[in-house]
């Protein structure tokens, strides 16, 4: 059975104390509302990650980064190593996100040893993928994702991609309150789906979560989830309120 995920991804956003209170809320929320069978993994910035995996460890959920160098250690000034976030706690990372792609200049080859840096430390990539608004209006949006996943993940063996989480977003929705359309997400998982079967096989798709993220939201959630291929979301913004967060957490039928 594969597992339902939803992960927040609070980008650089809110300063130490309100970083905190916000993981409080959640706790608080996620106390009172509960979170069924989901699994909640919650990507705050880099330097509040011991902060947030101390609450999380406490209270049953996880805590990911947003980032990881794709180099193992040493002189790279500025980075933060797969081995130092394992050390510390942390099993997850967000990889590939399309902020990372367009203002820090990601390629597909530096994703993809990033990917192998995170399994090599017992981690899980989060792998983002998707197409901007031109590849869609010209219905290059199938060949653009299939290049970026095969690119950063089909290298890898059976057992390693297993580990993997795979995110869909579109680029055209991410922060700006535009949603993929349910058939629209559920088209392209059911695609990203038939890419690794092709790869792989069904036993190893069918095992692989893959979430939604582009202004997923409260209200928008339930019937994005209730799609045969999405296995959950990567929330931004609606990350960063306690109460919508655990509202999405909730939105499975
Ligand atoms: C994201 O940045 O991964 C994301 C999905 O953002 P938002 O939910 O704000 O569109």
């Amino acid at each position: 059975m594969r597992k339902k995920i939803v992960a927040g991804n609070w980008k650089m956003n809110k300063e130490f104390q309100d970083a905190e209170d916000l993981m409080f809320e959640i706790v608080d929320e996620l106390t009172e509302k509960g979170s069924g069978d989901t699994e909640i993994i919650i990507c705050p910035p880099a330097v509040y990650l011991e902060m947030s995996s101390d609450i999380a460890a406490e209270n049953g959920f996880m805590v990911g980064a947003q980032n990881l160098s794709q180099f193992d250690s040493g002189a790279y000034t500025g980075e933060i190593s797969a081995s130092m976030l394992h050390s510390m706690g942390i099993t997850h990372s967000i990889l590939g996100h399309s902020e990372r792609r367009t203002y820090f200049g990601e390629t597909d080859k530096v994703i993809a040893d990033k990917v192998d840096q995170a399994l090599k430390h017992g981690m899980t990539p989060i792998y983002c993928c998707g197409e901007v608004l031109a590849e869609r209006q010209a219905e290059r949006h199938f060949d653009v994702v299939r290049n970026q996943v095969s690119e950063a993940l089909f290298h890898l063996g059976k057992e390693a991609v297993s580990q993997c989480i795979i995110a869909y977003e579109p680029v055209w929705a991410i922060g700006t309150g535009v949603t993929a359309s349910s058939a629209q997400a559920q088209e392209m998982h059911a695609f990203i789906r038939s890419l690794l079967t092709e790869k792989y096989g069904m036993e190893v798709s069918e095992e692989i979560s893959i979430l939604y993220g582009g202004s997923c939201n409260a209200k928008n959630a339930a019937e994005l989830f209730a799609n045969k291929d999405v296995d959950g979301g990567l929330i931004g913004g609606a990350a960063l309120k306690a109460a919508d967060f655990v509202a999405i957490v909730n939105s499975f039928q």
